[in-house]
């Protein structure tokens, strides 16, 4: 019988599940079926966790959203078409709904049928080659530290890429006596209230942490544009400027000459594409 990995079970993977499982009931035979999830859950980044750098095995956190994150795109853009947010809400919902409810309704998806069940969780990919017709998938069984393989005819890759961030250097940051941070590990704006916060991007990420921060009581918050400003017009307490230069001591020093006093830099400098459980010549590169 023909064999079907999917490795990752967040919306994507979730997606390619439900497909199978509505050609079953549509009569089509479909193939054998093991979707591969490293994390305890399904939802890929909706499935919100607390932790930043490394879970309880140690293996690295795939979460980078934020607890008080809000849609960045009206729903009616981003509705699956085999299930609307009436049909699952049972009524009209506003159009930006908060993180806690998209994660609802992506799960409400699924749910009804036995799609869990083909999921082994917990469960990280960590090698695919392709010999002989086949792929070889090597998979640790996270709880158990054991690594197993199994041969598959085809692989989906499913597994997000906005998980592994993009972190560049700038001159003085080792001596920085703040703090300095990816988006990637960002969970709350709470711990900024009264800091002077720097943020590096100019794209989503940076404009939705640096207004967190400004919400939640930041005393200072200066956005760093690499190309083109965002050119909002800001609320009081933010500013954008072009480009860090270096830091000094405790001070961030941009290209257009301003100066700022810093006590932690956000880098929203986005994410890699990375598969290092493709072997060189599967892999997608940057
Ligand atoms: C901060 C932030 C805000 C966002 N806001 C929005 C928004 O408002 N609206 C919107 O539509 N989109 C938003 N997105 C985009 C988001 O990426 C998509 O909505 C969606 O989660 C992509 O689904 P996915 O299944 O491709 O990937 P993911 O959700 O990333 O899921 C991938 C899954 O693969 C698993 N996985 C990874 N590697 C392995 C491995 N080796 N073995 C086994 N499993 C593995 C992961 O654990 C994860 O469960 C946002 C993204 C970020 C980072």
């Amino acid at each position: 019988m023909t064999k079907v990995a999917i490795i990752g079970a967040g919306p994507c993977g979730l997606s390619m599940l439900r497909a199978f499982e509505l050609a079953e009931k549509n009569g089509e035979k479909i193939p054998e079926i093991v979707c591969f999830e490293k994390q305890e859950d399904w939802g890929g980044l909706w499935n919100y966790n607390w932790r930043t750098g490394s879970d309880q095995y140690g293996d690295p956190v795939h979460n980078s959203m934020y607890r008080y994150l809000w849609s960045n795109g009206p729903k009616e853009c981003l509705e699956f078409a085999d299930y609307s947010f009436d049909e699952h809400f049972g009524k009209a919902i506003p159009s930006f709904p908060p993180r806690a409810v998209l994660y609802d309704y992506i799960i409400g998806r699924v749910s009804k049928g036995k799609l869990k069940s083909k999921i082994k969780f917990n469960t990280r990919v960590v090698n695919t080659i392709y010999k002989n017709d086949k792929f070889e998938v090597s998979y640790q069984d996270k709880v158990n530290d054991k690594v197993l393989k199994d041969n598959f005819d085809f692989v989906v890759v499913s597994t997000g890429h906005f998980s592994v961030p993009y972190i560049p250097e700038y001159e003085g940051m080792n001596s920085f006596p703040g703090r300095i941070m990816h988006s990637h590990d960002f969970r709350d704006a709470e711990e900024f209230r009264n800091k002077n916060v720097i943020v590096l991007g100019s794209s989503y990420s940076a404009e939705d942490v640096a207004l967190q921060c400004n919400k939640y009581g930041a005393k200072s918050v200066t956005i760093g544009y690499r190309h083109n400003p965002m050119g909002f017009k800001w609320p009081k307490g933010m500013k954008e400027v072009h480009y860090l230069d270096r830091l000094e001591g405790k001070k961030a020093i941009f290209k257009d000459g301003t100066e700022q006093e810093a006590d932690v830099v956000i880098l929203c400098t986005g994410y890699l594409h990375h598969f290092p459980f493709l072997e060189e010549n599967l892999q997608l590169k940057n």
